[in-house]
């Protein structure tokens, strides 16, 4: 971190600061300009508040060098995270496909679902049992019965299940689950980080709406920092200012993720465009930008869905998306 000072800085403010940082391991490069002076700040400052340091009287501006993220970032950890659950991997060379209903909506569709997508080559099944909705009056996921038909679709298929946590009080009915996610709009719910950090469990972390790549980083940052290293990310799709479709897909976000974390890579196409026939072309884009894995929505009947039936795909078109997908990861594999 470098530290320019404004010209004259007080002397006991200066002596403070240092004392300060002193005591926060972090050794001071002075270096004195005719004008300027400039605080080479050295050790680990990812514990140092940026906007606290700039608030100072004596400082003109800060700069970091070096990511507020440690354990998330590649530079620390050069090779890819794969995370490993019930014979799914996810991360390294493999292309993981989880797929699955919106919502679980009973123990038929979601078995009949888990059957046909594990015959596709799926390695997850997706499911919501709560469901973060924009209308209260809206599906709100069949809950903790949601959750008894995913480990009925887990026994019959072997598949491992991931489902969405939206609040700290729900963990103990999670406790089966193989996978935890936690959706777009709580991928800033600090408290929920913290304690799914303290689990040994895997989490998939979307993005915010607006959350900048750093932003989710630090979020992974927060799982990571309790001891739980096992965090896949994935890109939903964020807010711009079109409207043709539900969010915009932010397919740079898989090679600069890629470049800056270790952590496995997840795009999910269906939340990110909201339209069936968005999903596929975009699926093979992100394939071919080398994502990981693809987290799809799949029912057995799109048009009767209680939840985001418009950018379902069926079990058809799953069946035939896959295929396609196994192949192009094949030729950059190449
Ligand atoms: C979901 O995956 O069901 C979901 C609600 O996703 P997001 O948090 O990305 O909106
Ligand atoms: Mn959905």
């Amino acid at each position: 971190m470098i530290v320019v000072l404004k010209p004259n800085p007080d002397k006991k403010q200066l002596e403070s600061f240092k004392q300060w940082l002193s005591s926060k391991n972090i050794k001071v490069h002075k270096s004195e300009g005719i004008n300027t002076t400039i605080l080479g700040l050295i050790g680990d400052t990812t514990q140092i508040d940026i906007d606290s340091i700039e608030a100072l009287d004596i400082v003109e501006t800060v700069k970091r060098i070096q990511e507020p993220y440690k354990n998330s970032s590649r530079k620390f950890h050069p090779e890819d995270t794969v995370i490993s659950v019930r014979g799914a991997t996810i991360g390294g060379e493999n292309l993981t496909l989880i797929a699955g209903p919106c919502s679980v909506e009973s123990k038929e569709q979601v078995c009949e679902i888990a059957k046909a997508v594990a015959a596709s080559g799926a390695t997850v099944l997706r499911g919501g049992a709560f469901k973060p909705r924009t209308s209260p009056y809206a599906f709100q996921g069949l809950k903790a019965q949601g959750i008894d038909y995913l480990i009925k679709a887990r026994e019959i298929t072997g598949l491992p299940i991931v489902t969405e946590i939206m609040d700290i009080s729900q963990l103990p009915l999670f406790e089966e689950i193989d996978i935890i996610q936690v959706g777009a709009r709580n991928m800033q719910n600090f408290e929920l980080l913290k304690k799914l950090g303290t689990l040994k469990k895997p989490v998939l972390l979307k993005r915010g709406l607006s959350a900048t790549y750093e932003e989710i980083l630090m979020s992974a940052e927060y799982i990571m920092a309790g001891g739980n290293k096992e965090v896949i990310l994935c890109e939903r799709g964020i807010r711009t200012f079109e409207t043709h479709t539900r969010n915009t897909m932010d397919i740079t976000a898989i090679p600069v993720l890629k470049k800056l974390t270790h952590l496995p890579i997840l795009v999910d196409p269906s939340h990110a465009t909201g339209k069936a026939d968005l999903v596929a072309p975009l699926s093979k884009a992100a394939v071919a930008s080398g994502v990981d894995g693809l987290l799809i929505e799949v029912h057995n009947d799109p048009e009767h869905a209680l939840s985001d039936g418009p950018q379902s795909i069926n079990l058809e078109s799953f069946d035939k998306l896959s295929k396609t997908l196994f192949a192009i990861h094949k030729v950059i594999q190449e």
